[in-house]
């Protein structure tokens, strides 16, 4: 099969690449559209030391299922489909909590690290355990489905926090993922919803797709957040979804005494942390990594609507010109949201 191979860190090769075989429970996977993600560019140049080459990237993705192994059930040939990118091992005592995104043997797909190594959907095919499989209605697009990963994140991030009807929030960080969480606070039954960030085109999707405010990130980020929810004292919830010093700093000051924080981003190792502000307004810091079974209704919430994907889509492109794709992302001048190639 044709592939999309990181080579070496910054160096991709469009070339034939061995056709993945077989488990018994696993099933193959004709690609129909797979999304850059931002984790992928942080990979790409060796910097998040997560995409060691050669690997074939991608785990955003959906398409039509062309083989499955003797042992699946439940799954035929044809069915369109997409899948968490997290193989998780369905045993443990964490996935049998419900907790699969912290398994011990988790592995995600289109990520090699020190641990291991999965190819990802870059390609024309990827293979698959059916575990982790979820439909998707003949009424959503490939290009939508591919964004059931993403969407999950911002649903977990939402749900991690406690979030009453009507509670107001502010999500700081107006990336792909934050745009996402604005959306997702809202199909939640948030009230007031503000969103931040430095950059004011993304701010203006915020407010289209149903933020009710937007800030341009700065210290009077927290008094403006007073001003705007209406409580002297700050927003119940904020959720973080950048992850450096600076950032979590805001976060933090926008929350009203006994409020939440949720932190789904995580750019830096470690940031400065407000212990005393945390302590005596007693609120609470959750962390969020990546999705514990929010799959299906990520896809649910893209097939009804309740979170838009189509306006984040800033290019659909050839696999085989991928490599072009992931340099001018890499560059970030255009301001690119998300990037879909296909086989
Ligand atoms: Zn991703
Ligand atoms: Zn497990």
């Amino acid at each position: 099969m044709k592939a999309l191979t990181l080579t070496a860190y910054n160096q991709f090769e469009f070339q034939d690449a061995p056709d993945p075989v077989l488990e018994d429970n696993e099933v193959l996977i004709r690609v129909k559209a797979c999304g850059i993600c931002g984790s992928d560019i942080h990979g790409m140049d060796g910097s998040s030391g997560r995409r060691i080459p050669p690997i074939i990237m991608g785990h955003e993705a959906a398409g039509e299922i062309a083989q499955t192994g003797s042992a699946v059930e439940g799954w035929a040939e044809g069915d369109r489909v997409t899948f968490d990118s997290t193989v998780y091992c369905g045993k443990c005592e964490s996935c049998q909590s419900g907790q699969i995104n912290l398994c011990p043997e988790r592995n995600v797909l289109g990520v090699s690290c020190d641990d291991y190594r999965r190819h990802g959907a870059f390609a024309e095919y990827v293979k698959v355990p059916e575990h982790i499989l979820c439909a998707i209605p003949d009424s959503v697009s490939y290009e939508h489905a591919a964004f059931a990963e993403p969407v999950s994140i911002a649903l977990h991030g939402v749900n991690r926090v406690p979030l009453k009807e009507g509670d107001s929030a502010v999500v700081i960080g107006a990336g792909l993922i934050g745009l996402l969480v604005v959306q997702a606070l809202k199909a939640k039954g948030a009230g007031t919803v503000i969103a931040v960030d430095l950059d004011e085109k993304r701010l203006a999707l915020a407010l289209e797709l149903g933020a009710d405010a937007a800030l341009v990130s700065g210290d009077d980020v927290p008094q403006r957040v007073r001003e705007i929810v209406g409580n002297p004292d700050g927003a119940d919830v904020s959720l973080e979804v950048v992850g450096f010093g600076p950032t979590i700093q805001l976060a933090i000051d926008s929350v009203r005494k006994g409020g939440s924080i949720g932190c789904v981003g995580n750019l830096k190792a470690e940031v400065p942390f407000p212990l005393q502000a945390v302590v005596t307004r007693e609120l609470s810091v959750y962390g969020s990594c990546a999705s514990a079974g929010e799959y299906g209704d990520a896809v649910e919430a893209v097939a009804s609507g309740a979170i838009q994907v189509e306006p984040l889509i800033s290019a659909t492109a050839d696999l085989a010109d991928g490599g072009e794709w992931f340099a001018k992302l890499h560059k970030n001048e255009e301001g690119l949201m998300k990037v879909i190639l296909k086989p």
